[in-house]
């Protein structure tokens, strides 16, 4: 099987975010910049079927700045075959990634996509979805297990209050969620090996895609700031509190 994982560039999740003054998106000047944490899982599932003789090749491929060639090479490191990346300083939503994707898809016939649950920085989960859409490919979203089972895949799904299995048919796109596996850290022999790896350089131009937003963001704010706690004597002034603050 060949699996084919998009990896996106998105702020580090230890970061705080800060909004920018004039409110149209949070600041990205000199932040520290990583793989979305769902798309390490998708690398890690991906390698480990590469590791079980399930997997035959595992190809990344990124959406973004030139940085981006960074966090395919994080990939790459964890144990990844080669890259791809399609290089754009414009913003691209989710919509142009799934149809980026889909080329990428025409080109490379993988049996399987992994895409992360959701990107932390748009919080859209939407691009598996859409790809899925798209391909007209079946979809298991939010995958905690995946196995094979014959020609087919098994998807333990999270769903509210429990698990859901699946079976899909291949080709198929399956989105990872938190629970999947515990992504590696690469070794120093494994990112050396890796910068000899391959990595394609493209554009959205070259796959005939107009990445044009089509949305608008009208604000961008800051969550509203916790008020301060407070110590109250006993049991009886907690009661009284909560009562006076209408909270029971
Ligand atoms: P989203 O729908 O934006 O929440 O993103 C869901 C998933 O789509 C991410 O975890 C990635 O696997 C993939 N994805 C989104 N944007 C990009 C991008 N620019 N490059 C590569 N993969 C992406």
């Amino acid at each position: 099987m060949k699996v084919l994982v998009p990896v996106k560039r998105v702020i580090d999740y230890n970061v705080k975010v800060r909004v920018k003054p004039d409110q149209t998106g949070v600041d990205l000047a000199n932040v520290k910049m990583s793989m979305n944490p769902f798309d390490e899982i998708s690398v890690e599932e991906a390698v480990r079927m590469k590791e079980a003789g399930i997997a035959t090749e595992v190809v990344v491929v990124s959406i973004g700045p030139q940085q981006a060639q960074e966090t395919i090479r994080t990939a790459l490191a964890m144990g990844a075959d080669r890259g791809i990346l399609i290089k754009t300083d414009a913003t691209v939503e989710p919509l142009a990634v799934a149809k980026l994707l889909a080329k990428v898809v025409a080109d490379e016939k993988p049996d399987l996509v992994l895409v992360g649950k959701q990107a932390i920085d748009d919080d859209s989960n939407q691009t598996g979805q859409m790809l899925a859409a798209l391909l007209d490919w079946p979809q298991g979203t939010f995958a905690y297990k995946i196995e094979k089972d014959g020609d087919a895949l098994k998807v333990t799904r999270e769903v509210d209050g429990g698990l859901q299995t699946v079976k899909l048919k291949t080709p198929a796109v399956v989105t990872v969620d938190l629970r999947l596996n515990e992504p590696r850290y690469a070794s120093l022999p494994n990112i050396m090996k890796a910068k000899k790896k391959e990595i394609a350089e493209k554009s959205p131009a070259d796959y005939g895609v107009d990445i044009t937003p089509r949305l608008t963001v009208v604000k961008v704010t800051e969550p509203a700031a916790r008020s301060g706690g407070i110590k109250v004597e006993d049991v009886a002034a907690l009661v009284a509190k909560l009562k006076t603050a209408g909270a029971v």
